[in-house]
């Protein structure tokens, strides 16, 4: 297994999960780019959203979910947050182990960079 996301997910790297659940993990970014920066990735190993199939219905849906349970737990939805998902390398995809960044505790800029 050489994929890094899927590493942490199986519990090999003792990375502090801040949610967890049978399908999905909740995380800290190493380079927080806000005061919270929270990555949330399936356990599946699913590259990015374009390879999302009707099978994966669920498990998207999950990690929408997650973001919304783990931005109540942090005390972020009163505030706001935002999320991102970075898909391929216009975006800027360094990881490709689909996640979903989950960013607050400060006013975000639109347009994103
Ligand atoms: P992306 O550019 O959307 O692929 O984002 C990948 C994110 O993963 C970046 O924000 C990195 O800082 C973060 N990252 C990479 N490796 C780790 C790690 N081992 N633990 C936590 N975050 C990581």
């Amino acid at each position: 297994m050489s994929c890094i996301f899927c590493k942490i997910a199986a519990g090999e790297l003792g990375t502090k999960f801040i949610y967890e659940s049978d399908d999905i993990v909740a995380f800290r970014d190493l380079n927080p780019q806000a005061p919270q920066h929270i990555l949330i990735i399936p356990r599946e190993h699913i590259e990015k959203v374009s390879d999302l199939q009707e099978k994966h219905l669920n498990i998207a849906g999950k990690l929408l979910l997650a973001a919304q349970k783990i931005a109540q737990k942090e005390n972020l939805a009163e505030d706001g947050f935002r999320l991102v998902i970075n898909n391929g390398k216009n975006a800027g995809q360094e990881v490709m182990h689909i996640h979903m960044h989950l960013l607050g505790g400060r006013k975000m800029n639109w347009p994103p960079g």
